[in-house]
């Protein structure tokens, strides 16, 4: 008789660490035959950890921190590729982790997850109990203010040092021209939360999925232009008559293998759609 099979087969993790002056990033991402199915990143500045990935590697990241001169974490926002090593690094090395208020019941509840999601992450991040995210988070001789800058999630925070002029955005950024969105993602409160951080004038961007920008203040104006231009586009074209369908597939193309793997969650339909809407249209989550 044939085993059954285990769809953990060729499954890896990648744990890869780069530095940018004294910020080391290590971006990590669930490896299937060789490929990273989505990768995210945490941040090591001074004593503090940002965000901690997804629960496929928190194993490594925790042994990764053993070693390393940490003394607090912070999570940008609640989602499982900035959570997934929290517990085990709480566990295992007894540091403190600090979360945006609001995502706080829902990480100890344990968050759920649609199955494609718990795929690409391998699994749901295990429970645990945050401390709140005061306004300001000091440590050694850094100072990061917490910046609510909502859209991409509710709960979503961006850290900001003053003195060295840091932005470190966690999903808020991503790259310039994303085209599509999640239901509960609301692209106009993005785009406030865009320009909210780009009035504290950042010299250094630090995105969780793209790396460092050292024209922080240009590419956030790049960003917020193309959602603003897009949105002039489709509402050119509505009031000509043409269909929301139509509009999506004029300006961004056809949906993409991620729209379907996902049972219709991501689509650039969604991103169309809340850009006619306007403000106010949804709560992001
Ligand atoms: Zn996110």
């Amino acid at each position: 008789m044939c085993p059954p099979p285990s769809w953990d087969y060729k499954i890896a993790v990648l744990l890869e660490v780069t530095t940018h002056g004294p910020i080391t990033r290590v971006r990590m991402a669930r490896t299937i035959v060789g490929f990273d199915l989505h990768h995210s990143s945490a941040f090591h500045v001074g004593g503090l950890l940002i965000d901690t990935g997804p629960p496929a590697t928190a194993e490594e990241l925790a042994a990764w921190c053993r070693d390393r001169d940490i003394e607090m974490v912070v999570i940008t926002h609640h989602h499982e590729d900035h959570v997934g090593g929290a517990a085990r690094i709480k566990s295992t090395l007894g540091l403190p982790i600090h979360a945006p208020t609001p995502a706080i019941p829902m990480l100890a509840e344990g968050l759920r997850l649609p199955f494609y999601r718990m795929f690409v992450f391998h699994g749901r991040p295990r429970p645990f109990v945050a401390e709140p995210l005061p306004e300001t988070i000091t440590c050694g001789d850094l100072s990061f203010r917490a910046i609510p800058t909502p859209g991409h999630a509710f709960d979503h925070v961006c850290l900001f040092e003053e003195n060295h002029r840091w932005l470190f955005t966690g999903d808020l950024y991503v790259h310039e021209r994303v085209n599509m969105f999640r239901r509960i993602e609301d692209v106009w409160m993005h785009i406030d939360s865009l320009r909210r951080v780009l009035a504290l004038e950042p010299d250094l961007l630090i995105c969780s999925q793209s790396g460092f920008f050292e024209d922080a203040q240009d590419v956030l104006k790049h960003k917020i232009r193309f959602w603003e231009e897009l949105a002039d586009e489709a509402r050119r074209l509505r009031d000509r008559g043409w269909s929301l369908r139509d509009i999506t597939r004029e300006l961004l193309g056809r949906e993409g293998m991620r729209t379907y793997l996902s049972a219709g969650e991501f689509s650039k339909l969604r991103l169309i759609r809340g850009l006619l809407r306007g403000h106010g249209s949804g709560r992001p989550g």
